[in-house]
């Protein structure tokens, strides 16, 4: 068995861990950097939507030309049937941040940990962390082949919370959803992105690079589990209004994914030599279109914070990362809620679950200003 050392491990090569181990290498970039990866990045994955204000971040990571080159879907418009069955209709012109994007999300993926492996970081792709447990300061990684020895940890493992146990940390979960989300080719679109509330949940479709689309049913769990049944989807999706016309004739499925979606927080934030980012720290509901702009961020973050750890400055940093981290819930819940409530007009499970009781009545924040919904 094969044992290495190295000073900062990332767990997990989504946007968080590649942006944390981007920026690890440039902060300290006499350090070492390894980053592990279950996946290669080679298969459809939802989460497409990347609102403008990520142009900052990238550039911040130096992959700004490369995302330019990668030529996504520059998204023309959000068309929304939320509160009523009249579609509203945002288009990116009138957006003071301009255009977002809409993505190949396995490309996108590949792209930064490519950026990450040019910088000097070490990206194994295909291979999982089993468990974590401390070895003298820092911690000792188990592989499939081996172990690796860290200064500092940097989990951002997405939604799955399988080292929870092994950092101390507890998961949150403050609500839930499912995604049932099916991919097709063939099936050009003219680069909107479209929601449609529904009495079984909501739904979004956009037309993603090289004439793919991507079209999603979101739901809760124990009401939507017959959506896993293609039959099912197809027949709900057919009632949809503005979802099904979507789908030229000729479309065809090339890939399914069933994912949760809710909302939840890992707690704590950050602990002895070890930092959550992205979804592991925080996963929010995907009405918020938040998602990959907080996994870029909070993966600077964690590399800032990270490095300060090693450098002897561990409390200060845990601080002010669960400070950080707390306040992006705090914004969220009640932007989210009353956000739901502007379409809570059936009488079913899944609205009567999120009509607001008298008391919780919130003003509209920061989810209606970027999901794909505002309008
Ligand atoms: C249906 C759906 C739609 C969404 N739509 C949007 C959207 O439009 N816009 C948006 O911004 N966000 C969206 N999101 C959210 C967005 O996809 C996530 O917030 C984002 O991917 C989080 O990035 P991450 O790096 O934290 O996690 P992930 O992208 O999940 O990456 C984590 C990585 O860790 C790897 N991993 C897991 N366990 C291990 C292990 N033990 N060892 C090694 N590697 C491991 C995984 O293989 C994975 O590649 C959506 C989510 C869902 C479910």
């Amino acid at each position: 068995m094969l044992c290495e050392r190295a000073d900062f491990v990332v767990i997990g090569g989504g946007p968080a861990g590649a942006s944390a181990a981007l920026t690890l290498r440039r902060h300290a970039p006499g350090r070492s950097v390894v980053l592990f990866e279950a996946g290669r990045h080679d298969q459809a994955k939802p989460g497409e939507i990347l609102p403008a204000v990520a142009q900052g971040l990238l550039r911040q990571l130096g992959v700004w030309a490369p995302f330019l080159a990668a030529t996504f879907v520059e998204s023309r418009a959000v068309v929304s049937a939320w509160a009523d069955e009249t579609p509203d209709e945002l288009p990116s012109i009138f957006s003071a941040q301009g255009a977002g994007w809409q993505l190949d999300r396995a490309r996108f993926d590949r792209l930064l940990v490519q950026a990450a492996s040019a910088a000097g970081a070490q990206v194994r792709l295909g291979n999982v962390v089993r468990s974590a447990m401390r070895e003298g300061q820092g911690w000792r990684l188990a592989l499939a082949d081996g172990d690796i020895i860290a200064s500092a940890v940097i989990w951002a493992t997405g939604r799955s919370w399988k080292l929870a146990r092994s950092f101390g940390a507890k998961l949150r979960v403050h609500g839930h959803l499912a995604a049932y989300t099916r991919f097709f080719d063939r099936a050009p679109g003219d680069c909107r992105m479209v929601v449609e509330a529904r009495p079984e949940g909501w739904w979004y479709s956009a037309d993603l690079p090289d004439q793919c689309r991507v079209v999603a049913c979101l739901t809760d769990p124990d009401l939507g589990s017959e959506l896993r049944d293609p039959e099912s989807w197809y027949r709900a999706l057919a009632a949809t209004q503005f979802i099904a016309p979507l789908l030229p004739q000729g479309a065809r499925e090339t890939a399914t994914s069933v994912k949760s979606a809710g909302t939840a927080t890992i707690d704590p934030a950050a602990g002895q030599r070890w930092i959550a980012a992205g979804d592991s720290l925080f996963c929010a509901d995907p009405l918020s279109s938040r998602g990959i702009v907080h996994a870029l961020r909070s993966g600077i973050l964690a590399a800032y914070a990270a490095s300060d750890m090693v450098d002897g400055r561990g409390e200060l940093a845990r601080t002010r990362y669960a400070m950080i981290a707390s306040q992006g819930l705090a914004d969220y819940t009640p932007a989210l809620a009353a956000h739901y409530a502007t379409a809570a007009r059936w009488d079913t499970a899944f609205w009567q679950r999120r009509r607001p009781k008298p008391e919780q009545r919130a003003p509209m924040g920061t989810i209606s200003s970027q999901s794909r919904s505002a309008s």
